[in-house]
Order: C-alpha cells, then sequence, then structure tokens
C-alpha cells in the first residue's frame, strides 16, 4: 500500500496496549489524529485467557476514561475499592486505608480483557484513529520536519510526532539509544482468578511474605452470584517453575496456608499465567520527535498496582501538552512542548518508582527483626490519620499537578 492512502497524521503511536491505545483516544477527543501500530493481532489480545490480569484503576485514571467517554461501557464492569489492607505475614499490626463514605472509594478493579475490549471497540469507531494491526515495523525514521514508518508490507506511515507505547521492550526506545537504569527483582508474579464462599466486602488484601507479596484484589461476582477476587502471588524466580507446575490441588493448597482462610472455602478459576518481575526506569523520555509513554519509559513492580495508573497520566499529560500546542498553532512535534511534558512527567515517575522499590526490598527482608521493623512502622501509620490520607491520596492518584483529563 502507498502511503498516499494513509494521510499523514499528528501522532504515529507505535504500540496499541492498554496506554498506546487510550493515547489515540485522548487525542482524537482533542482533535488531534493518529495512526497506531500494532504488532499483536487484537482478536488475540481479547481472547478469553490471554491476559488474565485484572488492574486496579485509581480515581484519577477513572476520571481520564470517564473524561474520554468511556464510563458507561465500564462502570458496570469495575469492582470498587472500598478499602486495602496491608498485613506483614498475616501478624498483627496491620494497616486498613479506608476513606470515609463521602470520600468515595480508592479505586476500581477491571479484569485487563475488559479495558482492551473498551479500547478497541471505541478506537473502531474514531475517525482521527487509523489503526494497523498485525503490523510489523521495518523501518522508522524521524527527520527534521516529520516522523515515518514502514510496515513489513511496504505502507508507509507518516506523522509530526512518533510515540513509543511498545512496553518494557520497546525497540523505538533503543533504536533511538536511550540509557535506562535497570535491574531484576528476581520473582515472578503468578496470576490467576479465584472463587471464594466469604464476600470480600471490597478489601484489597496486600499480604507481604518474605518470599514476596501476595495479593487478593477483588472482582464483581460472577452471573452465578459467586464471590471472586484476582490473585497475584510473587514468587522468587527460582521456584516459579515448580509452582507453577503444581497440580491444582497442591497449589489451592499454598494459597490456602496464605490466606488465613480471609475468604473461606477457595476454587481456582481458570489457569495461572506468570509474568517476570523488574524495574525500568529512564530520566529522559523525550528525543527528536519522539516521546516515550507508559511501560516503554517506566516498569515497576505490580506491588502498588501503579504502572498503568503512571502511564495514563503520561497520556494525559501528554495530550495537555499536545492540546496547547495546537492552541499556540506549534507542530505537535515541537522540541519546547516535548520537553514541557518530559519535565511534567520526571517527579511524579520518579517518586512512583522509587516508593515501589522501596515497599518492594522493604518487605522483602527476611527475618525477626526485619518483621518487628516493618509492624512497628505500620502501627506508626495505623495511627496517624495525615499520613494515612496522604498514601490514599496517592492510591487514588490525586495528588500534585493533575493533567486536565485526570481531574474529575
Ligand atoms: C502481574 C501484574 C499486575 C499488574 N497490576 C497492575 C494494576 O493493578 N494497576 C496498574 O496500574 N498497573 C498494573 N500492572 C502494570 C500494567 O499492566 C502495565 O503498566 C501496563 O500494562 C503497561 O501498558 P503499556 O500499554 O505501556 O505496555 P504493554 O501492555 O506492554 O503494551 C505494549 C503494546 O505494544 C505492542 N508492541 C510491542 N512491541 C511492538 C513492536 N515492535 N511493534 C508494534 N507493536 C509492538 C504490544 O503488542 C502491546 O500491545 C501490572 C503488571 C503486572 C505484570
Amino acid at each position: 500500500m502507498s502511503d498516499k492512502l494513509n494521510p499523514g497524521r499528528d501522532l504515529l503511536i507505535l504500540g496499541g496496549g492498554l496506554v498506546g491505545m487510550t493515547l489515540a483516544l485522548a487525542a482524537a477527543r482533542k482533535g488531534i489524529s493518529s495512526h497506531v501500530v500494532d504488532r499483536a493481532d487484537p482478536a488475540e489480545l481479547t481472547a478469553e485467557g490471554f491476559d488474565g490480569r485484572a488492574s486496579a484503576i485509581s480515581t484519577a485514571s477513572w476520571n481520564l476514561f470517564t473524561n474520554i467517554g468511556l464510563a458507561d461501557t465500564l462502570e458496570p464492569h469495575g469492582c470498587p475499592i472500598e478499602s486495602i489492607a496491608v498485613t506483614d505475614g498475616m501478624k498483627p499490626g496491620r494497616i486498613d486505608f479506608r476513606p470515609e463514605r463521602h470520600e468515595g472509594t480508592l479505586g476500581r478493579m477491571f479484569a485487563n480483557r475488559t479495558l482492551r475490549l473498551t479500547l478497541f471497540e471505541a478506537a473502531k469507531d474514531e475517525k482521527l484513529i487509523t489503526w494497523h494491526s498485525k503490523a510489523n515495523i521495518v523501518d522508522r525514521q524521524r527527520g527534521e520536519h516529520g516522523v515515518s514508518a514502514t510496515l513489513e508490507d511496504g505502507t508507509v506511515l507518516r506523522a509530526s510526532l512518533m510515540v513509543a507505547a511498545e512496553g518494557r521492550g520497546s525497540p523505538t526506545r533503543e533504536e533511538a539509544g536511550f540509557t535506562m537504569a535497570q535491574w531484576d527483582y528476581h520473582h515472578r508474579a503468578i496470576i490467576i482468578g479465584l472463587v471464594h464462599e466469604k464476600p470480600h466486602e471490597g478489601v484489597a488484601w496486600e499480604i507481604f511474605y518474605p518470599d514476596g507479596p501476595f495479593a487478593l484484589l477483588p472482582l464483581l461476582d460472577d452471573e452465578e452470584g459467586r464471590h471472586r477476587s484476582a490473585l497475584v502471588w510473587t514468587v522468587a524466580e527460582k521456584d516459579a517453575d515448580g509452582v507453577l507446575a503444581l497440580s491444582d490441588r497442591a497449589f489451592l493448597h499454598e494459597i490456602e496456608k496464605r490466606m488465613h482462610d480471609i475468604m473461606g472455602d477457595i476454587e481456582l478459576k481458570g489457569s495461572r499465567s506468570s509474568y517476570p518481575l523488574g524495574f525500568q526506569h529512564t530520566a529522559r523520555i523525550i528525543d527528536h520527535r519522539l516521546a516515550l509513554i507508559g511501560d516503554a519509559a517506566h516498569g515497576m513492580h505490580p506491588i502498588a498496582g501503579q504502572g498503568l495508573n503512571l502511564g495514563l497520566r503520561d497520556v494525559g499529560a501528554l495530550v495537555d501538552v499536545l492540546t496547547e500546542a495546537r492552541r499556540l498553532g506549534l507542530d505537535p512535534g515541537d522540541a519546547q512542548m516535548l520537553a514541557r511534558y518530559e519535565q511534567w512527567r520526571a517527579m511524579d515517575s520518579l517518586m512512583v518508582m522509587g516508593a515501589t522499590d522501596t515497599l518492594t526490598r522493604l518487605f522483602g527482608l527476611p527475618g525477626i527483626l526485619a518483621s518487628a521493623v516493618r509492624r512497628f512502622g505500620m502501627a506508626g501509620v495505623q495511627r496517624m490519620p495525615s499520613l494515612k490520607r496522604w498514601f490514599m491520596d496517592e492510591a487514588r492518584g490525586v495528588s500534585g499537578d493533575l493533567p486536565e483529563l485526570l481531574k474529575g
């Protein structure tokens, strides 16, 4: 296909995952056009069992989905997070983050599949988005006046600004030579759905064990009224294959030991899958006519459920900056506007990444002394309403200089 059939667009978004596709939609709502290129087949990405994860969507991210017109479709599928219980291995001295009723919830849990289906459905109907799926990029160019990507079939896509949204392994970021700070936690997150006897009452549990955090995240009841939660169990890399290979019965037994009967009898729902865990961060997130967003810019431990939320804040900031550029009659790839995007995101991203890494390390320290110190610290937080409020605002994503689209 020649590029005549593919008119130049404002944005060339490489990677149409949760962050890339949200950017395309949010930009389109402001009249900004894009090509979205993803190597994957959307039918596979949304197939039952492809991505069995569920994501905690913060209040600010929910505002973004609302402001781009997705709330009506998503609302019936989201399970409110009424409170978060944090415990050191279920020993006494836990912290309960429970906002007052008038303050609203701490976010909502959504199956990633639901988020993807909703975004893809909305993108299909949006004239300002041209979606190229199952497309492999063989060449990327960033010139003085614009950018382009050539697909395997010879199609050339042109735009003013290239956005790398290809997740952790972003080839666009690598090609552009960004330097990453990165390390491996030597842990893997094992995920699976659970059906349980007792209602979860909207509580998200973070139970820290020395061998890794064990999170139970509330989901809506299924069609038969059975109570459901999503499990994210972090295990050492050396144990991961063994845990994945356990029979269902043995796996269930291991989970039950760690759940201390908080949900009564449990059953497994769906199959297990796993994700290697590492930290990666780049201070620079722009280059000539290029911006990084989402996991392409920052990949973190899922312990605090912040990765996607941080990526959605990138989306909000970039759209704000692009809208401002448009108002001033500037090119979307304008260097000063991009510098504003980088500056805006730098502190938030560093804070969230740093806090998540510290939490991961702090709760991973073995031994009775480390546990005693942790529980002492947790008891302190539990007694300090102002500190608890600060943590809750962070979980909601409502602190700091919020982009327009993330405001309620
Ligand atoms: C177990 C687990 C639980 C999590 N829970 C939460 C949570 O509760 N809340 C939260 O906020 N975050 C959570 N996260 C983090 C969150 O899942 C990620 O931050 C988020 O999915 C990143 O989205 P993304 O679109 O940036 O990248 P990705 O989801 O990696 O998407 C990248 C897209 O780019 C495409 N792509 C890749 N390479 C190319 C290429 N060369 N050419 C074209 N396309 C390409 C891929 O096909 C894909 O569609 C969790 C992560 C894990 C591992």
